[in-house]
């Protein structure tokens, strides 16, 4: 089969499974998802699953892409801030949905790769940056969507939704026990914070560094 007759039963099945956002399908469609996939897996390149890159993580499944993406309700002119970059392919599905992504990536060999994969596609409006995302991008917030793409405990991480911007849409794997997690809709409106449970996932952890001042512990004097 083609990459084409591959590109195009991966779009049916995602409008099949209630991906139904024409400008999230067309960004699927035009994200070529090989160029972030391993030379290993080239073959499911183009198929419904998430698949692993390197460093124990993994560039999530298609169809979770999509419902994630569309669930953020994204416009044109706004401002994404993704925790996660992974191998990138989330965000350059964002970049072609937004104005601008931030994204951060705790693991600095993905961050480089993912940066020299926005190169050579020529994907010039998400500015990474190499640190713990649970503590979002202070300098730039208030963000007006944030995508997380691993799994955090049960509560979404304060900083992150303090970075929220009223009006604002965060959308996170939550649940604490690998087997419990959900997608979880967070909005900012003038009075506080709402939360919908949209359905359940499987996503890698999200990890939470120690602060950078922390030294290894002093020996006794
Ligand atoms: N969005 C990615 C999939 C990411 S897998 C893609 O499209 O390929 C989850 C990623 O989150 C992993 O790369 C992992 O290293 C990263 N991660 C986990 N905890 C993190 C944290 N606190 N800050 C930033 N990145 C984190």
């Amino acid at each position: 089969m083609t990459t084409n007759a591959r590109r195009i039963r991966l779009l049916m099945a995602l409008r099949r499974s209630g991906v139904t956002d024409t400008r999230v399908l067309g960004a699927i469609e035009t994200i070529p998802r090989d160029a972030f996939v391993p030379d290993a897996f080239q073959d499911q390149a183009w198929e419904d699953t998430a698949l692993p890159i390197d460093l124990g993580q993994t560039i999530s499944q298609p169809l979770v892409v999509g419902l994630m993406t569309q669930a953020l309700e994204l416009g044109e002119r706004q401002k994404v801030l993704e925790v996660g970059t992974g191998s990138g392919y989330q965000a350059a599905i964002l970049s072609r949905l937004c104005r601008r992504v931030y994204s951060i990536e705790r693991l600095k060999p993905l961050l480089d790769e993912a940066n020299r994969r926005f190169q050579a596609l020529r994907i010039h409006n998400i500015t990474t940056r190499h640190g713990d995302g649970t503590r979002g991008w202070p300098e730039l917030a208030p963000f007006e969507r944030i995508l997380v793409t691993a799994a955090g405990g049960p509560e979404p991480p304060k900083d992150l939704t303090d970075q929220l911007a009223v009006g604002g849409v965060m959308v996170i794997p939550l649940g604490g026990d690998y087997r419990e997690q959900r997608v979880v809709r967070i909005r900012r409106t003038d009075t506080g914070l709402t939360r919908e449970d949209l359905w359940p996932v499987r996503f890698v952890p999200l990890l939470s560094d120690p602060p950078a001042e922390a030294s290894p512990p002093e020996r006794p004097a």
